[in-house]
């Protein structure tokens, strides 16, 4: 079981996310096929300790304990694993702490992907 960083992510990677994760385990996607991996964090599943400091860090609220993954972010599931698969191509996230969102910019991310928690 890991946590899982979902496309309510995507083109917003303040890395809250990294600088609470005791084991360095969330990543940045450095490749070029974008259109696999798109622009957010990952988490890697086999080197999450499930410690749970990044999902209440998350501005975005768009970490999840994998059993808990809301049905429309299931791919994002699959999208963390797949990343253990291309390693080489990620590189451990570094802490640049960005813009915090209004619960309006939160609600208007999460209406992108009909999700309504
Ligand atoms: S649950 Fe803990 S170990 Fe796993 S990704 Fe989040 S901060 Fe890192
Ligand atoms: S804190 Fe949330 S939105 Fe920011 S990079 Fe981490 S998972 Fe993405």
């Amino acid at each position: 079981m890991a946590y899982i960083i979902t496309r309510l992510c995507v083109d917003c990677k303040d890395t809250a996310c990294a600088d609470v994760c005791p084991v360095e385990c969330i990543y940045e996607y450095t490749g070029d096929d974008k259109a696999t991996f798109p622009d957010q964090l990952y988490v890697n599943p086999d080197e999450c300790i499930d410690c749970t400091n990044c999902e209440p860090a998350c501005p975005w609220k768009a970490v999840f304990e994998e059993d808990e993954t809301p049905d429309v972010f299931n791919e994002d599931i699959a999208l963390n694993y797949k990343m253990v698969d291309f390693e080489d191509d990620f590189e451990i996230a570094e802490v640049t702490k960005g813009h915090s969102p209004s619960q309006d910019e939160i609600e208007t991310n999460f209406a992108k992907y009909d999700y309504a928690p």
